[in-house]
This record gives structure tokens, sequence and C-alpha cells, in this order.
């Protein structure tokens, strides 16, 4: 009996990876980290992996912010969602690039580099966070190369916390002032990017974040089938709550999921 019990809890497992991003976690919007929180204890426990595709956190000045009461808390969250069974991945968005292996470890996650391709219940997906596909936005691409390079995260990282909080909050206006001034298209990913990043992994699934336009999108690239799943963005602080993420089942079904958990279509 008691092995009866054991095969049909077997035959029917938790979900084979659930993928999230965009959360921008910061300490002042409460309920947006209890609703994170909320998923990570609820949901991606049980999960076989979890994937963290980018601004999990609002910003992220470095590892030594981890002596944070509010950034070690989601630390040990993920770290419990870990400890349980599943297995966690993180690629760093535009926002928290900076998180490294001392964040990585406080976590127990694994640190991947984008683009990451990973077969999984019959897909080859590609993960990125998104930002690098928004090739139209030259400034940006500009900016990105910039402060992706060793040597300028050698000089920021050197600099104390303090000061490197109060450089990325000028960053953030900058930023915003810059966002009204673009239009709508050139903010979202380029299709040719999109396309080229299909063909050179060869992908049929491709997971990102970043641009807060959730949606599933069927595309042929090089006469093959091919899908972009993009996470939504999470904010429960404000007057409409949104949030969610996409989850990979066994049978290779990938949902959509709200920040109940329910099934969007
Ligand atoms: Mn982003």
């Amino acid at each position: 009996m008691q092995a009866d019990v054991a095969q049909s809890q077997k035959a029917q497992p938790g979900p084979v990876a659930l993928f999230v991003s965009d959360v921008h976690l910061q300490a002042s919007l409460t309920h947006t980290a209890e609703a994170f929180l909320d998923f990570l204890q609820r949901h991606a426990t049980g999960a076989q992996r979890l994937y963290l595709l980018g601004d999990l956190f609002e910003y992220w000045a470095g590892d030594d912010d981890l002596d944070d009461p509010f950034h070690r808390r989601i630390a040990d969250a993920i770290k419990a969602v870990g400890a349980a069974g599943t297995s966690c991945y993180w690629i760093g968005g535009n926002r928290d690039f900076l998180a490294g292996e001392r964040f990585a470890a406080a976590c127990g996650l694994s640190l991947l580099e984008e683009p990451y391709v990973v077969e999984l219940a019959g897909h080859r997906i590609v993960l990125v966070h998104g930002d690098a596909e928004c090739t139209d936005d030259t400034g940006y691409m500009l900016f990105r190369e910039q402060v992706r390079t060793p040597a300028w995260q050698q000089q920021f990282l050197a600099m104390p916390l303090a000061q490197r909080k109060a450089v990325i909050d000028g960053m953030r206006s900058g930023s915003r002032a810059a966002q009204q001034t673009k239009s709508y298209e050139i903010m979202d990913v380029n299709a040719d990017a999109i396309a080229a990043l299909f063909g050179v992994t060869d992908a049929d699934v491709m997971v990102h974040g970043h641009t807060h336009r959730p949606g599933e999108h069927v595309l042929d690239v090089q006469g093959k089938r091919r899908v972009r799943y993009v996470l939504p963005d999470w904010d429960c602080d404000g007057a409409a709550k949104r949030g969610g993420w996409l989850g990979l089942a066994a049978d290779g079904a990938m949902t959509r999921y709200d920040l109940d958990g329910l099934a969007i279509r």
C-alpha cells in the first residue's frame, strides 16, 4: 500500500522548472517582497529547478550589501528553496549584474552566463535577461558594453558601498529621464536580435524578461517553429498588482502563471 502511494506521487512530480524575473525587490516595497517570498515557499519549493532571470533586485551595488537585513532575508529564502531540493540558477539583469560569487553562495545558487542554453523536458531552451536584445536602444547598448567590462566593475566595486549606491541612484534617475524620450518600440527587443539568438543556439524556446511586456510569441526562424516567452515584472505595492512566472511541466508544456498561481490563457 505504501509502495503504491510512493508510486503515484512519483507519477505526479512537481514542475521541471520555474522561470521568474524583474521582481525589482527593494525593502520599501513590502508587498512585492512578501509576494515573492510566498512564491518561493509555495511554488518554487517543489519544482526541480528555479531560474531567476535578472532584475530580481531593483539594484545590486555589490555583494558586501548582503549585510543589509532585507537582502539577507531574500538570500536566506532562496537558500531554503535549494535546501528543500530545488536547484536554483541566476542570470543577472541590467540592475543586478554585479551579483557575484558571495551572493551566489549566500543563496545556494549557480551563476549562469547569458545566453544560457539548457535541454529540459524535450525542449532546447535559451535563457537571457533580455536587455542585450534591445539593440535599437543604441545609447543603452553602449552603456551596457562599458559596465560589463571587468575594468569598469573592478573600479566601481573598489568604491565604498555608500558611494556606489549614490552613483546608482544617479544612474537610475538619468535612466528614468532618458526613458521618457525614447519610443515604445526602441525599448522592446529587436526582431533581428531575437532571430539571431534562436539561430545561433538552435533553441526552440526562449525565455526572457526585462521589457515588462509579458507574452508568448510564436515565430519561424530558419524554417523551424520557435516560441519566445516574456516574463512579467512584479509590483504588488501599486494600485494594480502584477507579477507571475512561467512553468515547464515534465510533458514539455509551458504555462504562464499569475500571482495567484493560476494558469494564464
Ligand atoms: Mn531589466
